[in-house]
């Protein structure tokens, strides 16, 4: 194993306080061989040329006939110096958006001009994912890995299958569930031609296999276990300030699945303050669905804390012990966000409490009723993201969020994603309308915008048209 130098301007490290230990950005690790934890990639600061004003980012806009400026992550290279500039690997992901969406700023009961939507669907394969598989292929390609491979309940297997079908770099193989991967996403892995292993299990069995494989084999594993994905991530909060004129908001609201979105927004913050560009961190909400909340559950119900890295992590095991024992999956339509046991937990207290962070779940009627908000707001999501807006609206409800406060939800993902959630919510059919949500116990489609039925014949045509717009 090789410990990192001490010469190394960037390194990864265990994040256990009480361990600590540092090893070389050339090995493929994605735990603390010593302690099991997770690791970060950390960086000598002090002895990088790092940036001292946002300026330099903006200067890059100037020239964005070079694909690391005009790349959305790579844009801010300074900020997430682990590869040389010749091993970077991009495909132009991050071309994203930041939009006031005063109808939905509305419905969640904020002041106009105060909620902000941070539209990740415009990546490449249509995810946030984007961000941190970029970071994951430049690491990879600094070490000359072949093969790449992922568990994905959708998203990262189609943006690992883009990755490899636009580079060539390595051959993609993805490992999902049974049954619990949308259309939308599945066909995206299959059509970039990744090979596809699906296994009879769930996303929780499906990653547990993957880190196996992944341990006996050569092959490069990039969940958000791996910790150069999360450098990408960071990216997204980049973006952010940059749309704000570099000024912090009040609120980032997130969906929590694996928890690697809400881990890295914690590390990009943290770094920024580190480093001066930054004087205030914003407050972190991560939303849970309440059918995958296991974090929920132990951050919010039993107290569960980071407690500067000395967090007792008995509650955790004690939960999967419960968890396995009532036989209990995780279960929600939000699919992206159907993880019972987060990957990366540990990471993310850290980040709730560096950024004095709330956790919130929110029931499947409010993610689809929070999710045609969105879209009739013009910016679709699929229904994992619209657990951020749903859980900004209870937290606005609650006074936790004021109605003055500036906040950013996540969209992470686009609205083509999972179609099918989107047209049971709109439709005239009972049955498909049960069969899609009613078994999963949504009641009513509040805010549907349900097709009209006519005769073949144009005057009743005409007559529907003019008697409905
Ligand atoms: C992966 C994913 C999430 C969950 O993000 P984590 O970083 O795993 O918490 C949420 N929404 C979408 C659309 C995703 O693809
Ligand atoms: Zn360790």
């Amino acid at each position: 194993m090789a410990v990192a130098a001490r010469t190394d301007l960037a390194f990864q490290q265990c994040i256990a306080p009480a361990c600590g230990a540092t090893f070389s950005v050339d090995e493929v690790l994605t735990s603390c061989p010593l302690c099991g934890n997770l690791l970060d990639v950390t960086y000598d600061w002090d002895r990088l040329p790092a940036p001292n004003s946002f300026e330099l980012f903006e200067r890059k806009w100037m020239r964005r006939s070079d694909p690391l400026a005009l790349s959305g992550v790579w844009r801010f290279h300074e900020l997430l110096p682990f590869a040389p500039r010749e091993s970077v690997v991009t495909i132009g992901e991050g071309q994203t958006l930041l939009s006031v969406s005063d109808g939905v700023g509305r419905y969640i009961g904020m002041n106009p001009g105060q909620l902000h939507l941070q539209y990740e669907g415009l990546n490449p394969s249509g995810s946030f994912k984007d961000n941190g598989m970029s970071a994951a292929f430049s690491h990879a390609r600094m070490i000359g890995a072949t093969r790449a491979a992922c568990a994905s309940t959708g998203n990262t297997s189609a943006s690992l299958a883009v990755y490899c079908a636009v580079t060539r770099l390595m051959r993609g193989i993805i490992f999902i569930g049974s049954g619990k991967i949308s259309y939308g996403k599945l066909s995206q892995a299959l059509d970039y031609g990744a090979l596809t292993i699906q296994i009879a299990g769930d996303f929780d069995d499906a990653m547990a296999r993957v880190k196996e494989v992944a341990g006996k084999t050569n092959i490069y594993l990039v969940n958000s276990v791996n910790p150069f994905r999360l450098e990408g991530q960071k990216t997204i909060m980049y973006r952010v300030l940059e749309s704000l004129g570099w000024e912090v908001p009040d609120w980032i609201v997130v969906p929590g699945g694996n928890l690697g979105n809400s881990s890295s927004f914690g590390k990009a913050f943290a770094e920024l303050r580190h480093l001066g560009l930054i004087d205030r961190i914003p407050r972190l909400a991560v939303i849970n669905a309440a059918g995958a909340n296991t974090l929920y559950e132990l951050f919010h119900n039993r107290g569960l804390r980071w407690n500067g890295g000395q967090a007792d992590l008995a509650p955790v095991c004690h939960y999967y012990d419960e968890l396995d024992r009532g036989e209990k999956r995780a279960d929600t339509l939000a699919s992206a966000i159907e993880i019972n046991r987060p990957v990366n937990l540990n990471k993310c207290l850290r980040a709730l409490e560096v950024c004095d962070g709330v956790v919130r779940e929110v029931t499947e009627q409010e993610i689809l009723d929070a999710k045609a908000q969105v879209g009739a707001g013009g910016l679709g999501c699929e229904p994992a993201s619209a657990a951020s807006v749903a859980g900004a609206r209870k937290l606005v409800n609650e006074g936790v969020i004021g109605r003055d406060d500036r906040v950013v939800c996540i969209l992470t993902g686009h609205q083509l994603k999972d179609p099918n959630a989107t047209v049971a919510y709109h439709t005239t059919d009972q049955e498909l309308f049960n069969e899609v949500l009613g078994s999963r116990g949504v009641s009513r489609a509040s805010f549907a915008n349900r097709a009209v039925t006519v005769g073949n014949r144009i005057d009743d045509i005409i007559q529907a048209i003019d008697l409905y717009s």
